[in-house]
């Protein structure tokens, strides 16, 4: 496979061969071709990010649980938004507390509150809080 700067060198060579056999309609030529391969080299370039942000949160996704309606990544204790995950795929760190005996999440980025699942409340809150 050519790479970038070989494809750029046998345009080089081409355009000059145009010229010492003086064709200006196969250095136009050549000059439109150079011009295609830059714009494909750019597509390529932000296709491969494109990939990488996709592989990126792919792997991440992997890593997400829902557990007692709230998203938390591996064995973190730290907890994240369920509805900032659902919608934008972002991860807001939620705040906790106790409420009369209800563990209630509250995500700062949304607003949005989630009473968590559990029949242990005080258990669940030490294993979540830091
Ligand atoms: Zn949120």
């Amino acid at each position: 496979m050519f790479s970038y700067s070989d494809l750029s060198q046998l345009f080089k060579d081409g355009s000059a061969l145009a010229k010492k056999i003086k064709s200006q309609e196969l250095n136009q030529v050549l000059l439109s071709y150079q011009s295609q391969m830059m714009d494909m080299n750019a597509e390529i370039a932000d296709l491969r990010q494109k990939l990488a942000a996709y592989e990126s949160q792919k792997n991440l996704s992997e890593k997400v649980i829902l557990e007692e309606g709230i998203i938390k990544i591996d064995n973190s204790k730290q907890r994240y938004c369920p509805r900032c995950w659902g919608k934008d795929r972002k991860l807001n760190p939620v705040a906790i507390s106790l409420t009369d005996g209800q563990i209630v999440s509250w995500c700062p980025a949304c607003g949005s509150h989630t009473v968590l699942e559990s029949e242990d409340a005080a258990s669940l809150i030490n294993k979540i809080q830091n």
